[in-house]
């Protein structure tokens, strides 16, 4: 899943007010964010495979590290216990770790059986993304939602605001757009160089952090 891990980042911006939007969002994503660093390491492996599902030509070898269901409640773990040494936000530090458990549930409902137990274990998976339709309409549907309910507990200070969201908004649905369309990385080698330079997106968060506020300040 791609755009859906954005969409329940946005979300949770109303469950969790005082967590800012960049730890949400990369809470999220973070399984992500450890993959291209496995893949440099060579501890984890992809493949370019194109029809290994109909969304994506990628074939997820092996991502034991950072894509299996016990290291995904690992992770999350230490990510919401270092959110909660370094602030006092108890609902905080549960949603962050909600979220990067997130990831993997969502990875779950889109990959096809190849996402481990345990590294080692056997690999599971339901395959949404074994339809193109079914995957855009989902992620879609909840991109909107998200960005919806983002958009009711936050509001631009000033113009830069709008500005800093809404081209990300863009940016998001052009890279989306081109998946869909069904582009193929050259190699694996781009995969790496692209997933690492995704990283920018975190600086993205921080600019909207600072120009958006919340509605209403919570109690
Ligand atoms: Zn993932």
């Amino acid at each position: 899943m791609f755009i859906g891990h954005f969409a329940v980042g946005f979300a949770a911006k109303r469950a969790a007010p005082r967590t800012s939007l960049t730890v949400l969002l990369t809470a999220a994503l973070f399984l992500d964010v450890l993959w291209p660093i496995f893949l440099w390491l060579g501890i984890e492996q992809v493949r370019i495979h194109p029809g290994d599902t109909r969304f994506t030509p990628l074939e997820f070898v092996s991502y034991p590290w950072s894509h299996s269901l016990l290291m995904a409640l690992v992770w999350s773990g230490i990510v919401a216990v270092l959110y909660r040494m370094r602030t006092a936000y108890v609902v905080g530090a549960v949603w962050t770790g909600l979220l990067v458990f997130s990831h993997w549930v969502l990875d779950f409902v889109s990959h096809r059986a190849d996402l481990p137990l345990y590294p080692g274990g056997p690999k599971v998976g339901l395959g949404l993304w074994n339809s193109v339709t079914a995957t855009a309409v989902t992620e879609i549907t909840m991109f909107v939602a998200g960005l919806a309910i983002y958009l009711a507990t936050t509001r631009a200070k000033r113009w830069p605001g709008h500005v800093s969201l809404w081209s990300l908004v863009a940016f998001l649905a052009y890279m989306y757009a081109d998946t869909v369309r069904g582009s193929v990385p050259p190699s694996v080698r781009a995969i790496e160089i692209l997933s690492t330079a995704l990283l920018i997106f975190v600086a993205w968060f921080v600019w909207i952090d600072r120009t958006r506020e919340l509605r209403r300040v919570p109690s």
